[in-house]
């Protein structure tokens, strides 16, 4: 067992809580409660879906895709190359004229709403294989991502035969074959949020998803053959960054969707730029999460934990940077440090985890980087005592006082379970902090003053701002980025926009 932490009370077994600061629960432990694997079905190779079938990559490549909580190897899977994404584009682009295009918006509301009804139908399959093949705990992926994905396709449904009924005009055009390109913090629920808007307005698409997490995208690929989805309306192509970039940089595509890095999404952008394909980028983050001094501090210690700690912190909404006024900050962060050692790290199957495994070596090696410059620029880091498993990648959650503006654990997005506190004294020193960051995808404050909760959304700088709460979707809200963080919107009317030619 490798141990993290700097924890004075020293290491604890994986089981138990890793503390038992308000002395009500020693001695008294969760028994395992591991969800079951046998329900999901992994073949030891995947092919690519292409034109309604499933086809090894034309030049016969395969990679690995790995359960990052054990390292096993869960399959080989295509590695699609420039001749397979030809093959994809040309069967979306023949789907969009002969097929998809010209159907009725009703008629394409009943495939998406068989989409939506089968994976609810085999939920427990897709929470399963999504928890293997990413690491995020069950409990997350059956409560949050599977249901969200769903809940996606249902409410664009309901939006294919009203398109001209939603503010773009009389008769909006759907834009013809949309290339997507997915990361690996939530593969299910982003094919989601990519696919169903897309396929309600009329186009088609070729689906990238991400290296470390295909497994999903394929069984989705499974669920449009079984809905009966016309062939090459949806076509996923496995592959690494430069089967993306192939799939982008496609003279035949009309339209490109990308959640990721900033960095590629810049890339993306100059590659795209000239060629009159519409772009949408959903790129990092850096959010502040306010917390005030009239804030019910055991709510707001739940939203921070919620804000940073959900998913591993592989959020790009994720509220990475605490800031607390200064007059409470103490008891806030007093209270946090008991929340955190309450939390469990462990087996993303157990139904009592809340920590996973950090999705791969790579984002495991960036997360410790950042942190540790952390430390070296002076800040203080704190983890509840706490045993990382043997094999997988682990990362503790982590807090770090001290911090300052400058330091770039303030400042670059870490993608991982470290939250930095930051202190402020007024409510517009609070504003500026908050905006003093290249990105502006979300905020949280936590007040019990309404009239504070206004006057506060009207000056972050964030396309969303949750206030007293954090890390809430509706298929029906609208998300997206300013500045880094990309631009365009993902969710409720506005995501249709993003496929419209309107
Ligand atoms: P990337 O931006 O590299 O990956 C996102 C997707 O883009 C993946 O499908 C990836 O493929 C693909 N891709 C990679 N390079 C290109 C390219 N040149 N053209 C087109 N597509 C490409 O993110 P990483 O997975 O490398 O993560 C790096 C960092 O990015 C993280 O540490 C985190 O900070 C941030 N990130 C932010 C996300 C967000 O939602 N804001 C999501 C994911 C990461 P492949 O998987 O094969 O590399």
């Amino acid at each position: 067992m490798t141990q993290a932490g700097e924890g004075a009370e020293g290491p604890v077994s994986r089981r138990e809580p890793a503390g038992h600061a308000d002395g009500l629960s020693a001695g008294w432990d969760y028994a395992p409660a591991p969800e079951s694997r046998d329900i999901v079905s992994i073949a030891p190779e995947y092919g690519l879906f292409v034109a309604g079938e499933f086809a090894p990559a034309a030049g016969g490549g395969t990679f690995s895709t790995v359960n990052p909580a054990t390292e096993e190897t869960l399959s080989r899977v295509a590695a699609a190359g420039p001749a397979d994404v030809d093959r994809a584009v040309a069967a979306a682009r023949a789907a969009y004229d002969q097929v998809w295009g010209p159907m009725p918006g009703a008629e394409r509301a009943k495939y998406l709403y068989r989409i939506a009804r089968a994976l609810q139908e085999r939920a427990r399959e897709f929470a399963v294989l999504e928890s293997l093949d990413n690491g995020k705990p069950i409990r997350e992926s059956r409560d949050v991502d599977v249901p969200l994905a769903a809940a996606h396709f249902f409410y664009y449904a309901g939006w294919a035969d009203k398109l001209e009924h939603a503010g773009f005009g009389p008769a909006p055009r759907p834009l013809g074959v949309a290339g997507q390109v997915i990361p690996w913090n939530f593969p299910l629920m982003m094919a989601a949020w990519k696919l169903a808007p897309a396929l309600a307005a009329g186009n088609t698409c070729v689906l990238k998803p991400a290296e470390t997490t295909p497994l999903t995208a394929l069984l989705l690929a499974e669920v449009c053959h079984q809905a009966g989805l016309p062939p090459g309306v949806v076509n996923v192509l496995t592959g690494a960054g430069d089967t993306g970039a192939a799939l982008v940089a496609h003279p035949g595509i009309d339209k490109v969707a990308f959640t990721g890095s900033t960095e590629v999404g810049k890339e993306i952008a100059r590659s795209v730029a000239g060629t009159g394909k519409k772009l949408t980028l959903e790129l990092g983050g850096k959010a502040a999460n306010i917390v005030f001094d009239d804030a019910p501090v055991e709510q707001a210690v739940e939203g921070i934990v919620n804000g940073i700690f959900f998913n591993q912190g592989h959020v790009c909404c994720a509220g990475s940077r605490l800031l607390v006024q200064e007059s409470v900050a103490g008891a806030v962060v007093d209270r946090l440090r008991r929340r955190l050692a309450s939390l469990r790290l462990g087996d993303p199957l157990d139904k009592n985890t809340d920590i996973g495994a950090v999705n791969s070596p790579e984002q495991l090696d960036k997360i410790t980087r950042l942190s540790a410059t952390g430390e070296a620029e002076g800040a203080r880091r704190w983890s509840p005592p706490c045993r990382l498993p043997d094999r997988g990648y682990w990362f503790a959650p982590t807090i770090f006082t001290g911090v300052s503006q400058s330091h770039r654990i303030a400042r670059e997005e870490i993608f991982g379970p470290v939250l930095s506190v930051l202190t402020f004294r007024t409510p517009e020193e609070a504003v500026a902090k908050a905006n003093n960051t290249p990105y502006g995808l979300s905020a949280g404050a936590w007040t019990e003053k309404g009239s504070r909760i206004l006057w506060l959304a009207q000056r972050l700088r964030a396309g969303v701002i949750w206030a007293n709460t954090y890390n809430r979707f509706d298929p029906a809200s609208p998300f997206g980025g300013y500045q880094e963080s990309g631009f365009g919107r993902e969710g409720g009317r506005h995501g249709l926009a993003a496929y419209l030619d309107a």
